[in-house]
């Protein structure tokens, strides 16, 4: 079972901060939480983490906060918990390849909504982590289709090789009409199916 929670520099960011002295120290004291957090979710059944962090790609330069605050939530988790990091909505050459220092096993990231331009940050320095890639738009209420969504799958093999990729949608997509959400994930589905039984058959080209 995965679970997304929203992340403490997230979470400090944009907040009223009335209290403490910086954002950086209410960022700490809240990855304490967070962790509190994430070690019952562990005990209920959780396998895999998945911190949210949006607000990392909008302040790069606060990238060293994260990784603090990201040590702080993962102690005392379990090294087989998988723990993911959702980024979206930024400009990642200006946190990558920083970011392949934290304590995490795969990067979620929005790229499908500025059409891949962005993907090439991500071949220029070898991609040392799993990738979860963004296949659908959050900010668009057209479906995208199967065959689109599959060309944008293959993107993701530039990046990492198969075994490392998983789908995501770009974002949450509470923002859109349900019907359309449950279209795109329907769609995203049926993507990932097809390219797998592709990639089984020996169809891709991963070159
Ligand atoms: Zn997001």
């Amino acid at each position: 079972m995965k679970v997304p929670i929203t992340g403490p520099y997230t979470l400090a960011s944009w907040s009223f901060n009335e209290a403490y002295d910086g954002d950086e120290q209410l960022a700490y004291e809240l990855a304490e939480l967070v962790n509190e957090e994430i070690v019952r979710l562990v005990d209920a059944g959780a396998t895999y983490i998945q911190i949210d962090e949006p607000a990392l790609a909008t302040t790069p330069d606060d990238h060293a906060i994260v990784g603090e605050c990201l040590d702080r939530i993962v102690d005392d988790v379990p090294a087989d918990i998988r723990v993911g990091l959702h980024v979206c909505y930024g400009d990642y050459f200006r946190i990558y390849p920083e970011i392949l220092e934290y304590p995490v096993d795969e990067f979620d990231l929005e790229l499908c909504n500025g059409q891949y331009e962005q993907l090439d940050v991500f071949t220029d320095h070898e991609f040392t982590a799993d990738l979860a890639l963004g296949v659908v738009d959050a900010h668009t209420a057209e479906v995208e289709s199967v065959e689109q969504i599959k060309a944008n799958i293959r993107k993701g093999f530039e990046v990492v090789p198969p075994e490392r990729l998983t789908v995501s949608p770009d974002c949450g997509l509470k923002l859109l009409p349900r019907d359309v959400a449950y279209g795109k994930m329907e769609n995203m589905v049926q993507a990932a199916r097809e390219v797998e039984a592709e990639l089984d058959a020996g169809e891709v080209d991963l070159d």
